[in-house]
């Protein structure tokens, strides 16, 4: 496969940023993971705006217009010739000397990779996921806010690894105030009740547009849908729990610091709304020019 850096589209083993970048050297960058089902990019539009709505917030030029970053994602899955897959665009401050003071960074690096991913092995889709709360908080929204997707993603990864520690595949982050606020790389839902609750993002979470999807779909479904604050143990008592992401998709989960989930097993609403889900993403995308495979 190809990777677009900076206009260019060169194979995998020459795709390489300097040591000078700044998103190597202190994290200077943003990025957005997008993915495209049978060759159309699924919520192509809702991705590039929260790419230059972070760009915005820590002062990032961007070196391409929007409608030329959407462009640059479908030519690269063009370029692949890849109907199916997880897109990583990344922006980063750029080539600059050692020194935090970005202005020394004269022009930012725009890489798009386009992978298989699944993120979760298959059968956690089927059976659900157990997970556990975890020591390391979800920084705070006055501090670098939760809202931006920058490359200084170490919290989540503390999160990704304090799971596998306590041998689960997934974690939450509270905040400081012991509310949850999302798993390492997605949302968080509760169903209670016959209704569905998801944490405001002003607690600490980033604005999934997975989460706004399912928020959508619960609409449409006439399924209440509420953002609401809850803790752990509005979890352990949920009669479901589910998570979304753009590479999680909709999970299941049964399991929460050993607690069994409502009846152990992924609930009815879940599967509801995950088969609703799965019928959207084939349908609300923008469609890869010149795909000539399946
Ligand atoms: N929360 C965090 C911290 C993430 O990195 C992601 C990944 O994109 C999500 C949630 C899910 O957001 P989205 O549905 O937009 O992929």
């Amino acid at each position: 496969t190809m990777v677009y850096l900076d206009g260019a589209f060169v194979p995998k083993s020459e795709a390489v940023v300097s040591v000078f970048d700044h998103g190597f050297l202190y994290g200077d960058g943003i990025f957005e993971g997008i993915r495209c089902y049978g060759g159309n990019v699924f919520c192509l539009h809702e991705h590039i705006v929260r790419l230059y709505e972070s760009a915005k917030s820590i002062l990032l030029d961007m070196p391409l217009s929007m409608e030329e970053m959407g462009h640059a994602v479908l030519e690269t899955l063009r370029v692949n010739q890849m109907s199916d897959a997880y897109i990583r665009l990344i922006v980063s401050r750029g080539v600059g000397n050692l020194g935090l003071d970005p202005r020394s960074c004269l022009k930012s690096t725009v890489i798009i990779i386009t992978e298989q991913l699944s993120l979760f092995p298959a059968e956690f889709y089927e059976q659900g996921l157990a997970i556990v709360t975890v020591p390391t908080r979800r920084n705070i929204p006055d501090a670098l806010n939760p809202k931006i997707k920058s490359l200084n993603y170490l919290n989540n990864i503390l999160v990704k690894m304090e799971a596998a520690r306590a041998g689960v595949q997934e974690a939450l982050m509270l905040n400081q105030d012991g509310y949850v606020c999302e798993g390492s790389g997605d949302n968080i839902f509760l169903v209670k009740n016959g209704k569905i609750i998801t944490p405001p993002t002003y607690l600490g979470a980033l604005e999934g547009i997975t989460r706004n999807i399912v928020i959508e779909l619960c609409e449409e479904m006439g399924i209440p849908c509420e953002e609401k604050p809850f803790t752990r143990h509005d979890v352990y008592v949920a009669d479901e729990v589910f998570l979304t992401g753009t590479a999680a998709e909709m999970i299941p989960v049964i399991d929460c610091d050993g607690r069994v989930i409502g009846t152990g097993q992924p609930g009815e609403m879940t599967r509801r709304l995950t088969e609703a889900f799965r019928g959207i993403t084939h349908r609300r995308g923008t469609k890869v020019p010149e795909l000539y495979i399946e």
